[in-house]
């Protein structure tokens, strides 16, 4: 297993990682394998978001004596009120529910307490100026949660929660549909079966909100990896074919700030399928191919894919691209994170020796030489 860390929480996640919603209404013995599936593969972050108790309680049973094995991402206002799952902003109903999850996992702390489901404006206000949020801040200082973090699948609204300085870390909806959907498209609505509209090109809102993030040290683990498994198949995936599992575990975890791919299973088959990304090779994992169908629009921009290597000079290409990114937001105030990821490179972009190999084969004619000097200049090397 590879481990990433977690923004600048001081926590590192693996980096293909365990949704548990698929967990829920399932007997015990189901949840139990899957979990051992994952501890077999040193998978060691899970997101527990379902408010049940009896699915609360399998996996406290499944991980007794095993907790400290794992990072839990759990969730603060997840409730399943009347029998129904719901969001709530209650502050008794969330504390309730946030106790519970305690109680039931028999834990005393959860890694990342996550502010749930913070999608519009409303909910936005209603956490960040309400109740939800000094609760959050006080389970933190108590240490019974490690992290502050939130979920959302709305750009504009996650850049908003980002720039509160309040969270340290986003768990997003990312994958190369939603990345391409126009900006007014709610991606859950073509969860939900209806249509979507594309822009043909990467949403400049997502992947300005993943450089934010990468920019101001907040890690990402990323939800929707496989879209609810619409990408693989060939029925509903807007590409014209389907994207295998590691190319899109692939495409999430490239993206800047990316700490972990999060893949729901409800059998061991599946945890060992998303964990043989591990043992994949590049041709089975780029996906450069696929959103390349859309080239003419996304002319000029990285998306990390590499498929423009092997370079002879060793350059990780879409790694300088990357902190490139991110370091020419702001050139006078490069983040100290990205300076060091840059100089942690086995290879610098001053190594670039200009042989082009790299422009022929990119699909998206990124201009690299150029690139790679701009990189260089900029981190020095
Ligand atoms: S330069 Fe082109 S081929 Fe290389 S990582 Fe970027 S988009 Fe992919
Ligand atoms: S042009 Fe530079 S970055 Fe591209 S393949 Fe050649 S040496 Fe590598």
């Amino acid at each position: 297993m590879i481990y990433r860390p977690v923004g600048s929480t001081g926590m590192s996640a693996s980096i293909i990682g365990l949704g548990m919603e698929h967990l829920d209404n399932k007997p015990y013995e189901t949840v139990e394998s899957v979990i051992n599936a994952a501890l077999e593969r040193e998978i060691n972050i899970f997101d527990l978001f379902m408010p049940g108790e009896t699915v609360r309680r399998n996996i406290g049973k499944a991980l007794n004596g095993k907790r400290d094995k794992v990072l839990i991402q759990g969730h603060i206002g997840s409730t399943d009120i009347n029998q129904q799952y719901d969001i709530s902003r209650d502050p008794k109903i969330i504390r309730k529910y946030f106790e519970d999850l305690l109680l039931f996992l028999n834990t005393d702390y959860i890694d990342f307490g996550m502010l749930f489901f913070i999608d519009s404006e409303k909910d936005f206000t209603d956490v960040f100026e309400g109740d939800t949020l000094n609760y959050a801040l006080e389970l933190k200082k108590q240490g019974r949660i490690r992290a502050l973090g939130a979920s959302s699948h709305n750009p504009a609204i996650a850049k908003k929660v980002v720039e509160t300085g309040l969270v340290d870390l986003l768990m997003f909806s990312i994958n190369p549909a939603f990345d391409m959907a126009s900006a007014n498209t709610y991606v859950l609505d073509y969860l939900g079966g209806t249509g979507m509209n594309y822009e043909k090109n990467l949403d400049p809102d997502r992947a300005a909100l993943y450089k934010l993030c990468e920019q101001k040290g907040i890690g990402i683990t990323v939800m929707k990896t496989l879209a609810a498994g619409k990408l693989l198949s060939p029925e509903h995936t807007p590409f014209s074919r389907p994207l295998s599992v590691n190319q899109c575990i692939h495409y999430a975890l490239t993206r800047p700030a990316a700490a972990s791919a999060l893949i729901g299973c409800s059998t061991p088959q599946q945890v060992y399928e998303a964990a043989n990304y591990l043992d994949a090779g590049e041709d089975e994992k780029d996906y450069s191919a696929v959103i390349g169908e859309f080239q003419g629009n996304m002319k000029g921009s990285c998306v990390y894919c590499n498929h423009c290597l092997p370079c002879p000079s060793e350059i990780n290409i879409a790694n300088v691209n990357k902190y490139l990114d991110i370091a020419v937001l702001d050139e006078n105030n490069i983040p100290p994170s990205v300076a060091s990821h840059y100089r942690r490179l086995e290879h610098s972009a001053g190594e670039c020796s200009t042989c082009g190999s790299c422009e022929e084969r990119c699909p998206f004619s990124v201009p690299v030489i150029k690139n790679m000097k701009k990189a260089a200049d900029l981190f020095g090397a």
